[in-house]
């Protein structure tokens, strides 16, 4: 589902921490926002959740405006670096709990938290609790409970990020195989310009609070549109 967010605005007492920002993610693509520490990375993708107010501007899915709803009214699946499970559930009651939450019948969530499980590859791991599971395995726990009421839009904010190099780049390509085969429109948050150009259909690239370049990765490796987006192109952390 397109999602859009035309003169976004977010002003944290009195401070304007981001200013006009427009960004139109189209049906079924992947973009990353990409861009240094601070800049406003995941102050944007929680407007977007609703976790915080949009101070001024508009958000809508698919062409309906859902800027001011409170985010249960928002189907967004979202997933955070720390994976924020609930430890004392099993995994199937992690993944079922957003049906749960919404009275969904018993049988209908087995056969969703089933085939949510097939999709992240954990059907063996259901009856384990966090603790027993590995750093990927419990994001993948994470995925699957983000997507089990099939959300409009999914959102991860650098998901990556808590993970070892090794799992990092097996877990960059299960979470573009994931988001491909549900043909979900997704926004990743990384300030990791080799995982953008690497997952994603398209990056905008921010800088305090505004987004600089939008472009696909090749096209903004080759013509990037000034000093500050090459310098973050050029340079890993
Ligand atoms: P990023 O995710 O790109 O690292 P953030 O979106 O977390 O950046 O932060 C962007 C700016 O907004 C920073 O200057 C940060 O200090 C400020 N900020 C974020 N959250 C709050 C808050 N709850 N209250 C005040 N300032 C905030
Ligand atoms: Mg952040």
């Amino acid at each position: 589902m397109q999602l859009e967010l035309t003169d976004f605005t977010k002003r944290f007492d009195g401070t304007t921490v981001i200013d006009k920002m427009n960004l139109r993610v189209e049906s079924g693509e992947l973009i990353a926002l990409l861009g240094p520490s601070g800049c406003g990375k995941s102050t944007t993708l929680f407007a977007i959740c609703g976790i915080h107010r949009i101070s001024d501007g508009q958000l809508t899915f698919g062409g309906r405006d859902v800027g001011h709803l409170p985010s249960q009214k928002r189907n967004v699946g979202v997933v955070f670096q720390n994976y924020a499970l609930y430890p004392h559930m099993t995994v199937f009651e992690n993944i079922a709990f957003p049906l749960k939450v919404q009275k969904t019948d018993t049988d209908e969530i087995r056969a969703r938290v089933q085939e949510m499980a097939e999709l992240v590859h954990i059907e063996a791991l259901l009856d384990r609790r966090p603790a027993q599971l590995s750093g990927g395995q419990q994001q993948r726990v994470a995925l699957a409970r983000a997507l089990v009421r099939k959300p409009d839009v999914l959102l991860l904010d650098e998901p990556l990020a808590n993970l070892d190099a090794k799992l990092r780049l097996e877990m960059r390509s299960e979470i573009r195989r994931i988001q491909q085969e549900t043909g979900l429109t997704a926004i990743l948050v990384t300030h990791d310009q080799v995982e953008a150009m690497s997952m994603c259909d398209r990056i905008a690239l921010m800088n305090a609070g505004q987004i600089v370049q939008m472009d696909t990765p090749t096209e903004m490796y080759q013509n990037p549109k000034d000093k500050f987006v090459a310098g973050f192109l050029g340079n890993p952390p």
